[in-house]
């Protein structure tokens, strides 16, 4: 209600320079008609039509991968995130082959989400990792048994072929949960901190957490090697800090039945392009 209140004192205050400027740019309006996003009959209006679109089915939760800004605590629009080219490493880490004394190297960008893990993923035609697939790989410093899944999204030539796959901390690692019904284990707290999923790495920083991993990787024996490697980070337009992905429930809005009336009015010339292209 605060925010509301202060959004209708910035509208009183801007919201005629605004207009006035709209004027003199010479924007050619019914300026007897303007309305306000915020005025009771448009607000009125969003609540009946959502109403509606809810009573036909055609509103729904799911749980989604959204952009998650720790600082700022809220969730953050595709387009508010900056994803730019940055330095990093890739990490390739020995997972232990669960009764044998064997092991399935994989590389990752973030090893602090190894925590999260619950599967490793192979391509199905990569000859080197057909005598894996359907085994049982042991997460290390966790303990976890992950089951060592072939799925045709993996890319054969990042790391080496075998990834680790997080689907708490991982828009593609998600899509994969979801087809082979994987754990979803989130490590992380609001402000990107590990939480008690993460074992003995609890309350540690997501960054503190990496380097802790590594060194206790480095003591176990089970770190292979350390590559140079840079990758698109994203970050938050406004604060600059790094975007964590989260699962979290959404609000939707099923398109098909609704495109397919949009379609039939265009077809019908019940509405019509000018230019003619812009029908397409
Ligand atoms: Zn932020």
């Amino acid at each position: 209600d605060k925010f509301l209140e202060r959004a209708w004192q910035w509208k009183e205050r801007y919201g005629n320079i605004i207009i006035e400027q709209l004027k003199k740019l010479g924007c050619s309006c019914d300026w007897e008609r303007e309305r306000f996003t915020m005025d009771p009959g448009l607000s009125k209006a969003v609540l009946t039509a959502f109403k509606i679109l809810y009573d036909n089915g055609l509103i729904y939760k799911d749980f989604r991968m959204i952009n998650w800004c720790p600082k700022c605590l809220t969730t953050i629009a595709d387009i508010e995130v900056e994803k730019e080219e940055e330095e990093g490493n890739l990490w390739y880490i020995d997972y232990p082959i669960k009764g044998e004394d064997n092991y399935i190297t994989v590389a990752t960008t973030r090893p602090e989400t190894m925590l999260g893990d619950t599967a490793i993923a192979v391509h199905p035609k990569d000859k080197r990792y057909k005598s894996y697939i359907g085994k049982t790989a042991i997460l290390p410093l966790i303990g976890r048994e992950l089951p060592i899944i072939s799925d045709e999204r993996v890319d054969t030539e990042f790391g080496t072929g075998a990834v680790k796959i997080t689907p708490a901390h991982d828009p593609d690692d998600y899509e994969i949960g979801l087809t082979y019904n994987l754990k979803q284990i989130n490590i992380f707290d609001d402000r990107a901190r590990i939480n008690e999923n993460g074992q003995k790495y609890m309350n540690l920083d997501r960054y503190e957490c990496r380097e802790k991993v590594i060194k206790d990787l480095k003591t176990l024996s089970l770190l292979r090697k350390i590559e140079k490697h840079s990758l698109a980070i994203g970050r938050h337009d406004r604060c600059k800090v790094v975007i964590e992905p989260r699962i979290s429930e959404q609000w939707f809005v099923k398109m098909e039945p609704l495109t397919e009336m949009a379609i039939k009015v265009v077809e019908n010339h019940d509405i019509e392009f000018l230019p003619k292209i812009g029908k397409r």
